[in-house]
């Protein structure tokens, strides 16, 4: 990875040169600004992280036709989670002529240098859902409040233990550990959970109770269903059984389940754990309804695109966007302002009121 960056760096060098001989003029990141009326219908670079999770698509689509509407162009393109992929669609956008780039990144401080290039040339970034790290170029970022997300969690977990004493025995898995969120997705299950460890009535009989062990690298749901699996035929020996899992991400709670079911868990006299998730992916959801996933947390993919098409469309007309939050996303060289959304826990008992009444799916897509 090491070399591909590398080469990235060398790619991006070149073009840098390439601009300074054609005599156009460098802008320091300071300079960097909305260039404004010019900037109206102009083209408005999109990455996402990848298709092989239907949130992003859903981001994507809704981003891009809210653009549309407004008179901009849009160039659209997923990496299938692959860093070296996403940094060469960056650079593609900002050769094409972007006038602003929204980023779901993938790993949060590996595109530093592309940053540049656009501050270089005055193209303003939103970071989009992911906060992008050690990077000065990065002006604003719309996401959900994460902390919240993982509070969320929590508490569907421990509202799904019941009211017992306990104790329960419970495994911790977290998201990928070169994804912001995914810290702060942990730290605020974490402020639920901890107390409740350390006063016994929750007990994380594997012991991996910190994020390094619990992560599960690019949120991959075969990482998670193997370490399910380890979990299970180490620690979950001589009839123990496992309460509740706190999951992260639908993707990785489907791969836990199976684990789980290769187990002997869920049966009428041995049914599954409490088992949380984020996005209400369709999978997830039908399981929810199943009996199966206890819950997940909602976010609304058709608000976060709202609100910043509203940001970009406020930053290419040269104005100030709205924001909500200017102190909780330090990206290790600035504080970017920020617009957080509220998300919402989704069980069996208020899916059709939040998911199919709100018109986010049909009745027939949980079918
Ligand atoms: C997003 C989550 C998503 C996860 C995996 C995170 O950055 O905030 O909504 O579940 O990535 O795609």
């Amino acid at each position: 990875m090491k070399f591909t960056r590398t080469l990235a760096g060398v790619a991006a060098s070149a073009l840098v040169l390439t601009l300074s001989a054609c005599g156009s003029s460098q802008k320091t990141a300071d300079q960097a600004a909305p260039s404004g009326a010019s900037a109206a219908g102009g083209l408005v670079g999109v990455t996402m992280p990848t298709k092989s999770s239907e949130r992003w698509i859903h981001d994507g689509d809704n981003i891009k036709s809210a653009l549309e509407k407004l008179g901009y162009k849009v160039d659209l393109q997923y990496a299938e989670n692959d860093i070296p992929t996403q940094v060469n669609q960056i650079e593609n956008q900002i050769t094409k002529g972007a006038k602003l780039l929204v980023i779901a990144s993938i790993d949060g401080t590996a595109i530093t240098t592309q940053l540049q290039e656009a501050a270089d040339r005055k193209i303003p970034v939103i970071a989009y859902d992911r906060l992008i790290r050690n990077s000065p170029n990065v002006d604003y970022y719309a996401t959900f409040d994460n902390f919240k997300v993982g509070v969320e969690q929590a508490n569907s977990l421990v509202k799904g233990l019941g009211d017992g004493p306990g104790p329960f025995n419970v495994e911790l898995f977290a998201g990928s550990p070169d994804d912001n969120n995914a810290t702060f997705f942990f730290n605020g299950a974490m402020s639920v959970l901890k107390p409740l460890m350390d006063s016994g009535k929750l007990v994380v009989k594997s012991g991996q109770t910190d994020f390094a062990r619990a992560a599960i690298l690019r949120w991959d749901p075969a990482t998670a269903q193997r370490r399910m699996e380890d979990l299970l035929t180490k620690t979950y020996t001589g009839g123990a059984k496992v309460a509740g899992v706190l999951s992260p991400y639908d993707g990785l709670s489907i791969g836990i389940l199976s684990a789980l079911k290769s187990n002997g868990y869920g049966t009428a006299g041995q049914p599954y754990p409490i088992v949380t998730g984020q996005d209400a992916e369709v999978a997830s959801v039908k399981s929810i309804i199943a009996g199966e996933q206890y819950s997940t947390v909602f976010k609304d993919t058709r608000i976060l695109a709202d609100t910043t098409v509203k940001m970009a469309d406020a930053v290419l007309k040269g104005g100030k966007p709205e924001v909500n939050n200017t102190k909780d996303y330090d990206n290790g060289k600035k504080v970017v302002p920020s617009y957080l959304l509220q998300p919402v826990t989704v069980d069996k008992a208020n899916y059709q009121k939040e998911l199919v009444d709100s018109g986010y799916y049909t009745a027939g897509q949980l079918k």
